[in-house]
């Protein structure tokens, strides 16, 4: 089995990438379990060491790196090499951690009682489409700065910035086998990693529908979890708000990545008094966006990844009630332009799926608690922004939305130093920020007498 690349920005097929079978699967996964046992016999200090220089090994690749990605993924330039440099600077920041695996000394009665962070072995990494190396670098840095080996599974229409970080690895200097990355389906290559007894934890990225079906496997084997899954989020302007930014900005919180972002703020709600202010400032920031060329410094915005998913997101349109478009290139190439819809109640598709393209949906809503009320209605839980200028206002907000990663008056939701993950249905666990590399140790317990 083979999948050939498309460029989403011209429709032209590029090369061809071999899918790993089963036992191909088995083979990488015994060589990971045979190279976690050299990687644990580093000092702490050898491992951290290991880690800076895959670092700069990157970071002397992110020229090729964003290549890969603008040609592979359609994102535009400029944000390809954010991504680029990201994956160095989450290694650069798990670096620290191998010696900062502290432990904790307990007082107990007639010893001391330690406790150790042991490594789990081998873990599997399964990573979605849309942030192909950035979402990589989330699962195997920590993990392998907790002492792990990692196998990791791209998405079969993005593969090539990963398999080209697997041969950086190798090229610093990592042991054959610590840190491999195979192409293939889901249904096999991942679906290994799930029934594999060697592979201790799943780190699965991507569609809440297969999140469950990877929560429902691993409870076979008691095998530990992070999902990162779906969003809906939702940007809450308040009428109190500097309404003319949150207008300016919107754009930028869901039609980036060409709203293939999970935490894509998806729904807009507004409130009342001023939404004919805030639809006018959209309208004009809407237009302005420059969705083209991906190669193109000045592009901010790409095709969507794949003719398939332009076609699901394009069904959304005989739904959705359309209020305004930007525009985009015509011609080859999955081009999509960024579309804002009026609300038809809560029941309204557009309101409730996870488009996971360029639409967004605008809601009006009343005061304070209608506005929790409607953010809150979706099983997912993921990212949110809140814009108002009272303090108090956005604490009691912040607090009540059922939201893993909150921003306000601003749109940021992921940074490598703080944590990322979460509520309801859209994950389990947390990835990033200072305690990732505990989610991939098993914590030990030894208790030493003293007479
Ligand atoms: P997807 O669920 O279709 O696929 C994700 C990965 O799982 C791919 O590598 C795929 O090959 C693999 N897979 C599919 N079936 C499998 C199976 N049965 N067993 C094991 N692996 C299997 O998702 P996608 O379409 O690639 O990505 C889009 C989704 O990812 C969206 O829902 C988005 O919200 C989500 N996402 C979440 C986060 C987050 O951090 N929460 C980040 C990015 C994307």
């Amino acid at each position: 089995m083979s999948y050939t690349i498309i460029n989403p920005a011209t429709g032209e097929s590029m090369e061809t990438i071999e899918h790993a079978t089963v036992d191909e699967t088995d083979a990488a996964i015994e060589r990971a379990r045979v190279a976690q046992k050299e990687w644990a016999g580093f000092t702490p200090a050898e491992r951290a060491q290991a880690l800076r220089t895959f670092a700069r090994t990157v970071e002397a690749d992110v020229e090729t790196l964003a290549a890969l990605e603008v040609r592979n993924s359609g994102h535009p330039i400029g944000q390809a090499r954010w991504e680029a440099n990201h994956v160095t600077n989450v290694l650069d920041y798990y670096s620290a951690a191998p010696e900062r695996l502290l432990g904790k000394q307990i007082p107990v009665a007639g010893g001391i009682d330690i406790t150790f962070n042991e490594p789990l072995g081998v873990v599997g990494i399964i990573t979605p489409w849309n942030f192909p190396m950035t979402i990589a670098s989330w699962g195997f840095a920590p993990a392998l700065a907790a002492g792990n080996a990692v196998v990791l599974k791209p998405a079969e229409w993005t593969p090539l910035t990963s398999l080209r970080l697997a041969e950086l690895g190798e090229k610093a200097g990592l042991p054959a086998g610590l840190f491999q990355v195979i192409a293939g389906k889901g249904s096999v290559v991942g679906n290994r990693f799930i029934t594999n007894e060697t592979v201790r934890k799943v780190v699965f990225t991507g569609s809440t529908e297969v999140g469950k079906d990877i929560m429902r496997g691993a409870a076979d084997q008691i095998k530990r979890v992070t999902l990162e899954l779906g969003g809906k989020s939702a940007n809450i302007v308040f009428a109190d708000a500097d309404v003319d930014k949150a207008a300016a900005t919107a754009p930028y919180s869901v039609f980036e990545n060409a709203g293939q972002d999970c935490c894509a703020r998806s729904r807009i709600l507004v409130q009342k008094s001023v939404l004919d202010q805030f639809m006018e400032g959209l309208e004009t920031a809407v237009k302005g966006v420059v969705v083209g060329d991906p190669t193109k410094d000045a592009t901010e915005v790409g095709p969507l990844v794949h003719a398939n998913h332009k076609a699901t997101v394009e069904s959304y349109l005989d739904k959705a009630n359309v209020v305004f478009r930007g525009s985009a290139p015509d011609g080859p190439g999955n081009w999509f332009a960024p579309t804002v819809a009026l609300s038809r109640g809560l029941d309204d598709p557009c309101m409730t799926d996870e488009i996971f393209g360029p639409i967004v949906t605008v809601h009006a809503f009343e005061d304070e608690a209608d506005a929790v009320e409607i953010a809150n209605a979706t099983e997912f839980g993921l990212s949110g922004s809140i814009w108002t200028r009272a303090i108090g206002r956005a604490l009691r907000v912040s607090r009540a939305v059922e939201s893993g990663n909150l921003s306000v008056n601003s749109h940021s939701s992921v940074r490598y130093n703080t944590p990322f993950g979460g509520f309801k249905q859209s994950g389990l666990g947390r990835e990033l920020g200072p305690d990732a590399p505990l989610h991939f140790t098993e914590e030990k317990n030894v208790f030493i007498p003293t007479d």
